[in-house]
């Protein structure tokens, strides 16, 4: 018996299993999942928690569910990877021995490593909404809020789903605006990059949406440290910005496993070869999802379009054949901008978010970098989508490879 081993059983790495438990003979495969906890999140979800329109029970279930039938699923922390010896130790210690490894662990945020971010103010004038404790405090904190400034802060790139600061945001506009307190608050977005977002059609249109808004950017602040004491983050050149509410968007870090192993990066992502996505020179090793290290999007889209990509090429490395199905960075996001409408971004590697329609060209029923209610309708209905197609590993009308058809060019 040859053993598959996955380690996270969140987005990737459930998808991976589903699609691997139906296509491997399971007579020669064993297909294992580890994961810490029991509750697999739906983290889109997470951003709708502050303003009451999800509850926290609305976007979890039962790891379990999600992964039946001949998947081995075991409950338990990773401590860490032998890839000499082809092990991953437990946290109790018990070695699990694999013949192919897939890393699916993926990112979680690091508020201690912003100085004076983490301390006893942390849930009460500062909060995330990056995990379910945090989101659910923002969201009684909000309810009884009567207005000030509210500032979103993003510590550094990258971050999952890097459109989900702006969303907070639109979101928070339009929840202030229902509540009639919309003149009490101040909105502003504290950014490293030079503007809304990394690539510059997309930064132009999301900028536009900011300002017509009322949200004050401020680009290019590299957050040192939060002074609890006068209320405002500061910057290495120490450039300030004062607030009366922090939502905080800290330091998205790989698992600490991953440095255990010896295998990250200084955020303890894992260097991964960004078109097979094995994991830089570990042969029976590949990494999927927020875990690698690539130049696209930390989304679930990613994961998605990455498992088809792995798939095809775990099929060839257990065959001892060379990987040759290439990921071409293929991202898709909607983006929720308020008042019950919404974006839709698609992009890769070399090719950044264009105006258009998707996926029929002249038709869509979605828009591509422009508002539209069907958008926003795409962006609720992707709550089913995940849980009842996308975990579930079935194959998807959509392709791996991002399309140009429907996407209009810039001058
Ligand atoms: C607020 C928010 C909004 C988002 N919106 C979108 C969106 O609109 N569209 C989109 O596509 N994506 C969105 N995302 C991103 C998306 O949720 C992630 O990119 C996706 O879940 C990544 O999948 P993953 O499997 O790589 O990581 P995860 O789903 O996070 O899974 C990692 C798993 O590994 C387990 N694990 C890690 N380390 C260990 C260990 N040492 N021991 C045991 N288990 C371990 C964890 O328990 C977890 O279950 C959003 C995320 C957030 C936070």
């Amino acid at each position: 018996m040859r053993d598959m081993l996955i380690l996270g059983g969140g987005t990737a790495g459930t998808i991976m299993a589903n699609k691997l438990a139906s296509a491997l003979d399971e007579h020669e495969w064993r297909v294992t999942v580890v994961d810490g906890t029991e509750g697999h999140y739906y983290q889109p979800g997470f951003l709708f928690v502050p303003f009451g329109i999800y509850r926290m029970r609305d976007i979890v279930k039962p790891r379990r569910q999600y992964l039946p039938g001949r998947i081995n699923f075991i409950l338990s922390g990773i401590d860490r990877i032998d890839v000499e010896k082809k092990t991953v130790q437990l946290a109790n210690g018990e070695p699990l021995r694999y013949d192919c490894l897939i890393i699916a662990t993926g990112t979680d945020i690091h508020p201690e490593q912003i100085e004076g971010l983490a301390d006893e103010e942390w849930g009460q004038s500062k909060f995330d909404f990056y995990t379910p404790t945090g989101a659910e405090k923002l969201g009684q904190f909000l309810k009884g809020w009567q207005g000030g400034k509210l500032v979103v802060s993003i510590a550094e790139m990258p971050i999952k789903c890097p459109v989900a600061p702006l969303e907070f945001l639109f979101l928070a506009d339009e929840y202030f605006t229902r509540r009639g307190i919309r003149d009490k608050v101040d909105l502003h977005l504290v950014t490293p990059l030079s503007g809304a977002f990394t690539k510059p059609t997309c930064n132009r249109v999301l900028g536009d949406f900011l300002v017509r808004k009322g949200i004050t950017v401020t680009p290019d602040f590299d957050i040192a440290r939060v002074d609890n004491q006068e209320k405002k983050i500061v910057a290495w050149d120490e450039t300030e910005v004062s607030y009366d509410l922090l939502v905080s968007v800290p330091t998205n870090m790989g698992d600490p496993c991953i440095g255990r192993s010896g295998l990250g990066n200084e955020l303890n992502f894992v260097p991964t070869n960004k078109q097979t996505l094995q994991a830089d020179g570990l042969e029976d090793v590949f990494v999927l999802g927020d875990a690698t290290n690539l130049p696209t999007s930390k989304a679930g889209s990613v994961a998605h379009f990455q498992s088809e990509i792995l798939f095809e090429n775990i099929m060839e490395h257990i065959e001892g054949r060379p990987a040759t199905a290439h990921f071409d960075g293929h991202a898709n996001c909607f983006i929720e901008s308020g008042f019950g409408k919404g974006l839709l971004i698609d992009f890769n590697y070399e090719t950044e978010p264009l105006p258009g329609e998707f996926p029929l060209p002249g038709i869509g029923p979605f828009k591509l970098l422009g508002e539209s209610r069907i958008n926003h309708y795409g962006k609720m209905m992707f709550r089913w989508v995940y849980w009842n197609l996308l975990l579930r590993g079935v194959k998807m009308p959509m392709k791996a490879e991002m399309s140009m058809a429907g996407k209009r060019m810039q001058a």
